[in-house]
């Protein structure tokens, strides 16, 4: 039993992004490029590990991936086979211990492992291993894995890490590796994504196709809810070993988290922004004169929304992309510069319009808040902001980062209220029925707890701690 009062094993709900590789001598720099692509799913931390068949090395650092990766880094990481892992974490626990993959030697050699996911029963797990003698070398969930597959009595590993994951609840999208071997699982539900890709004679997994697009690998397929791929050099194996769940993808990838060029859960995740803009469009039309997004989540979604309305898109905002998730926490007197820090206004575009802003969502209202004052200051004469989600009512406990609920500003607030708080003219969300029809066909396979509060897999009572603040810089976390 673990008795700090602030140790939390399960404060990490991040979300990652995963890569793996198998059957290329450039594997470990091609999981590089892979990570590159993948890197708006976590900038706090990157890692690659590679087998040459006899041994797997392992860099992880903290930071980008261009700059935890300067060279000599991957020259030292031989072999045919690669795991890559991008972290995205928030608060004081970003150490360098929990940067995956994770290596670790057992009682059979080495393992490795790269998850994307929340487990809602870690801490249980991680209590009772603890009081079976473990000992924990991070305070991530992922470790619990690494624990109950070394712990299993089962005969391969393939049959330990069945034994162990079905103990495991929640969401994992997991690529492993032994010596020899690559596994990718994505857990029954299918939370988070994962896909299958080849690259000649290599077989490729990730986090989003846009992985594979960067290094010319091919999309083959997703990796199934609930199934586990296994490459080695006798070739690819499909398994189904766990009961099976409804379909219950995450809705938020589309949304906002996965890159807009991605086929993600089967869908172009531009084209699925787009409906969202359009739908939020025909629900909630107003008079103006422009339609500017808040870059670069909400693009798309103003592009939907121009097209729908007739009403001219221009960019009244332009995003620096150039300001890390952490900078030095200014003093009060100039906390505002936090906002300019990021976004700077066009002041033609926005001087005596009529605006609509278009974001993706809205979480604590802190960035529309100050997208208001600087619109206002720039003369805008009416600001309507559209939302291509519904108001965010209940935190994410399968793997996105959000508030606790009582920070998220539609638990406290009506939708009247939240506009006046951010000092727009008006304000509305896409309907749920909107969110479900730009779905199509998928509609009812998506886990949209975040908007409804309804959780297909319950996070337990020890999941109800603290929730991880969606941004630590300072300046996000200020409301001024
Ligand atoms: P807020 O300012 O707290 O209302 O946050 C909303 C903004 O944060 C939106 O512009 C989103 O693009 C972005 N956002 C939403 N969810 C997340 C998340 N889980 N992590 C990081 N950014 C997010």
């Amino acid at each position: 039993m673990n008795d700090d009062p602030n140790f939390r094993p399960d404060a990490f709900r991040d979300e990652c992004g995963v890569f793996g590789i198998f059957g290329d001598s450039e594997a470990a720099n091609l999981a590089y490029l892979g990570l590159h692509a993948l890197q708006h799913r976590g900038q706090e931390g990157a890692g690659i590990a590679a087998s040459d068949g006899k041994l797997i090395r392992a860099f992880r650092g903290r930071g980008l991936v261009g700059d935890v990766f300067g060279g000599e880094e991957l020259a030292n990481l031989m072999g045919h086979m690669a795991l890559g892992h991008v972290r995205y974490s928030t608060a004081g626990e970003g150490s360098i211990r929990n940067v995956q993959p994770f290596v670790v030697r057992y009682r059979d050699g080495q393992m490795g492992v790269a998850h994307n996911g929340n487990l809602v029963n870690a801490s249980i797990l991680r209590e009772e291993l603890e009081e079976q003698g473990s000992i924990f070398a991070t305070s991530s969930d992922t470790e619990v894995i690494l624990h109950l597959v070394a712990g299993s009595t089962q005969g391969t590993f393939i049959n330990r890490l069945v034994d162990g994951l079905m103990r495991v609840e929640g969401a994992y999208s997991l690529v492993l590796m032994t010596e020899q071997t690559m596994v990718a699982v994505r857990d029954p539900w299918g939370f988070r994504p994962l896909v299958l890709g080849r690259r000649g004679s290599a077989w490729v997994v990730a986090s989003e196709t846009c992985a594979l697009g960067l290094i010319d690998a091919e999309f083959v397929r997703e990796v199934e809810p609930g199934e586990m791929v296994i490459v080695d050099h006798d070739g690819i194996q499909s398994l189904k070993p766990f009961p099976r769940r409804p379909r219950r993808a995450c809705v938020f990838e589309h949304i906002y988290f996965a890159r807009p060029d991605s086929t993600v859960f089967g869908r172009s995740v531009y084209d699925n922004r787009i409906q969202l803009g359009r739908i939020l469009a025909e629900e909630n039309p107003v008079e103006a004169d422009v339609v500017i997004p808040v870059p670069d989540s909400g693009v798309p979604g103003a592009l939907g929304y121009s097209q729908y309305s007739g009403v001219d898109y221009a960019l009244g905002l332009i995003r620096s992309h150039y300001v890390g998730r952490t900078f030095i926490e200014p003093s009060q007197q100039i906390r505002d510069f936090g906002v300019k820090l990021k976004l700077a206004p066009i002041r033609s575009v926005i001087d005596g319009k009529r605006v609509v802003v278009v974001d993706d969502s809205l979480v604590r209202g802190t960035t529309l808040r100050k997208v208001v004052r600087m619109l206002r200051q720039n003369g805008a004469q009416e600001i309507h902001l559209r939302i291509t989600a519904p108001p965010t009512v209940s935190s994410c406990y399968y793997g996105v980062d959000t508030p606790t609920k009582d920070e998220l500003i539609a638990t406290r607030m009506g939708v009247s209220d939240i506009c006046e708080y951010l000092g727009a003219d008006s304000l509305s969300y896409i309907s749920l029925a909107g969110l479900r029809r730009a779905e199509g066909e998928d509609q009812g396979r998506f886990c949209e707890a975040c908007f409804t509060g309804d959780y297909p897999v319950d996070p337990r009572p020890d999941r109800l701690h603290r929730q991880m603040p969606l941004f630590v810089d300072g300046q996000d976390s200020e409301e001024s």
